[in-house]
């Protein structure tokens, strides 16, 4: 995510800030100093540092309990409306979607739990406010709001934690695509209660929240359409044949002809005897260009390697599914022997999707 820094590593992920989380702060900061004078801005800002921290312990529960599933956690995001937190890939499992998103609300249960054995009364009062009611006012905010967080991520709608468990829960009667759809439309229909409620009432935030909802509920239900539409074709359909290819041993300042002489924003690397090394993406050599000295070096060096391979006759899902599983930038189709005849990218997916959409609305 662009716009995002890393402030450091916490069980194996890496922690990122996104840079308006910082403007949020200045701005209850200077908010609460006009209303309340410095003592006041202070409590704010330590609360919503410590409001935050809830929200990245939740994203830990989410991850963690990912990870005890083989699924590998890179990073967590802090936004202003909330935390991020990127999985490898979704678990298909229904049990272990169902673990991993209650996870996150189940550690907002365990601080709210803490917090009122520990006398903290959970009662919401304003930010203005919160600079003069003291200790008991900041921890009992603070536990209404874990408990807030618990509510507001059950609600049963994408891309909310609650809409996971909707759509994991719905999967085991009616098929994961059927329950995806529903989960998402779901959210969509929730999206303009909350929208209309949030108009009627005057309150920006819950618009803010409507509209957030139903734009992840789309793209959650695009995602699934995507998906039905690659079941239904074959990797022959959508693999690029026309394509040069490179030489293990070609060097970089061959690879850069390539790059400009074609529109091929990736090189498959292709032995003597017609095998598939690896590919070399523009990126990736545009990286190793900027090594002094290193027009000479072999691509060899600079392709990534271990390309997973379909054959013809699957089923475009399964290419799509190599290429999420795989992190590669391409994913090659090859005939019985062996042999690579094409591949197929996400941007060229993207294209018969487009195609391919057009022609049913025809
Ligand atoms: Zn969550």
């Amino acid at each position: 995510m662009t716009w995002s820094f890393p402030i450091g590593h916490l069980f194996g992920s890496e922690l990122r800030v996104h840079a308006t989380f910082f403007l949020l702060l200045a701005w209850i900061g200077a908010a609460s100093w006009i209303t309340g004078g410095p003592v006041a801005a202070a409590i704010n800002v330590v609360f919503v540092l410590a409001l935050f921290a809830c929200v990245v312990a939740h994203e830990f529960g989410h991850a963690l309990m990912a990870r005890r599933f083989g699924i590998a956690t890179p990073d967590i995001t802090l936004l202003p409306i909330g935390g991020l937190a990127r999985l490898d890939r979704m678990p298909e499992k229904p049990g272990q979607e169902i673990a991993v998103a209650l996870a996150g609300p189940a550690v907002n249960v365990v601080i709210w739990a803490v917090l009122v054995t520990l006398g903290a009364q959970a009662e919401l009062t304003s930010l203005a406010q919160l600079g003069e009611g003291g200790a008991t006012a900041f921890w009992g905010n603070l536990a209404a709001i874990n408990l807030f967080l618990v509510l507001f991520n059950m609600i049963p709608a994408f891309p909310m934690d609650g809409g996971r468990v909707f759509r994991a829960a719905l999967s085991y009667g009616m098929g994961r695509v059927a329950a995806t759809r529903l989960a998402a439309r779901s959210g969509q229909a929730l999206a303009f209660v909350f929208g209309f409620l949030g108009l009627t009432w005057g309150n920006p935030l819950l618009v803010l929240i409507a509209i957030f909802i139903f734009v992840a509920a789309g793209a959650e239900s695009a995602d699934v359409s995507l998906r039905d539409t690659a079941r239904h074709l074959r990797a022959r359909d959508a693999m690029i044949i026309h394509f040069e290819t490179l030489r293990p041993s070609d060097t970089l300042q061959v690879a850069s002809n390539a790059v400009i002489r074609t529109t091929q924003h990736e090189f498959p690397v292709v032995d003597a005897g017609g095998g598939l090394r690896g590919f070399l993406t523009r990126n990736a050599l545009f990286a190793a260009l900027a090594a002094e000295g290193s027009r000479m070096r072999p691509v060899a060096e600079a392709m990534t390697e271990g390309i997973p391979s379909v054959p013809l006759a699957a089923p475009l899902d399964a290419a799509l599914d190599a290429l999420q599983d795989s992190g590669a930038p391409a994913v090659a189709v090859s005939e019985p022997s062996g042999r690579m005849v094409g591949y197929i990218t996400r941007e060229n997916i993207g294209e018969l999707m487009v195609i391919s959409g057009r022609e049913r609305r025809m």
